[in-house]
């Protein structure tokens, strides 16, 4: 199957097999996996932070920065279309009492930040208490531009808020603008980055920040059930990753150009694809997409349906696999 439905399909190669075969393992909830604590080791450097913890998903990594940036009360102010607003099932809400600021993304995948100031509340007993900034980067496979992220880190000293990046993707936006990623992480306090999506891990996210957040963070993972034992087989996969697939990324951003260039070919197709785009293609259809998802599938081809479809870019996807897609919208559509 040529399965473009997200970067999270990916499956583990042999060789990331082997680095999980081959990991050294321990009691992680005593602090002994060796192969965890060298995974968090290395992610916090790359990163240039202080400490990582390890955790199941960046669902959860999310989950562990709202709990230990806010309070019960507090607020933070996020994205409407933002994975950590719309997609982790008000985690936040549920298990923090913390209150969401949504504000609509702008088409480039940043929060204005004249309307942020515009949201964020006075010191006055009606309102929360507005705590954290939350970005996304890469934002619907946007990458954000350089000169905002350094804006809005001066923003957030003006305005004395704690500023967080869902960066699941980061080094796919790092990749973009040819930086390392640190030269995005460091602008924030604290940056959630995922091992299972391009870079091609079975499982796995990482939080990191300062070592009082990432000391707290430790209990509220422990209390959300995700004290994993001897986890370091995953951590084994994750540390290939950020070995092997970094660089590689600059693939998958090609081939996603190639695709949207081959499919804006065909007569009527509306594709969207931004020159800040990296390893996504998106393309509005008049109709409801069951029929043409039916159809793909029918020629080994999944894809997500609806009626904006994305199709994504990862490293199960050859060159060749693309042309294959193209061919098969053109049979489709012409
Ligand atoms: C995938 C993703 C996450 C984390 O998702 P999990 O499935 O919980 O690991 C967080 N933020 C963004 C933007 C994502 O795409």
């Amino acid at each position: 199957m040529i399965d473009l439905r997200s970067d999270t399909v990916t499956k583990p190669s042999n060789e990331m097999l082997e680095s999980m075969f081959k990991a050294e393992l321990g009691d992680d909830v005593y602090g002994e996996d060796p192969t965890i604590n060298q995974l968090e080791e290395m992610i916090a450097d790359m990163l240039g932070m202080e400490a990582a913890i390890f955790a199941s998903s960046g669902t959860q990594t999310n989950l562990l920065a709202l709990l230990t940036h806010c309070r019960r009360g507090d607020e933070y102010i996020v994205g409407q279309l933002a994975h950590t607003y719309k997609y982790e099932a008000g985690g936040g809400a549920v298990l923090g009492s913390i209150q969401p600021q949504p504000l609509d993304f702008e088409k480039d995948g940043t929060l204005d930040l004249n309307k942020v100031l515009r949201f964020i509340k006075p010191d006055d007993f009606h309102f929360a208490n507005t705590q954290l900034l939350c970005l996304e980067n890469t934002t619907a496979g946007l990458a954000l531009p350089m000169d905002y992220l350094n804006q809005a880190k001066i923003f957030i000293e003006d305005n004395k808020l704690k500023f967080h990046l869902d960066g699941a993707r980061i080094f796919n936006a790092a990749v973009k603008h040819g930086v390392k990623a640190d030269t995005i992480s460091s602008l924030f306090d604290s940056v959630s980055v995922c091992f299972s999506k391009g870079l091609g891990a079975p499982v796995g996210s990482a939080l990191c920040g300062s070592k009082e957040q990432i000391k707290e963070a430790r209990r509220w993972r422990k209390m959300l059930g995700g004290g994993m034992r001897q986890a370091g087989m995953l951590a084994g996969a994750c540390i290939y990753a950020l070995e092997n697939n970094i660089d590689r990324l600059s693939q998958d951003h090609d081939n996603a150009q190639f695709f949207a260039k081959g499919l804006s070919e065909i007569q009527g197709l509306n594709v969207e694809y931004d020159p800040a785009q990296t390893n996504m293609v998106f393309v509005k259809l008049e109709e409801d997409s069951s029929d043409f998802v039916n159809f793909m599938k029918d020629k080994g081809i999944l894809i997500y349906p609806g009626k904006d479809l994305r199709l994504v870019t990862h490293l199960d996807i050859s060159i060749d696999n693309i042309k294959t897609v193209i061919n098969a919208f053109k049979k489709y559509f012409i």
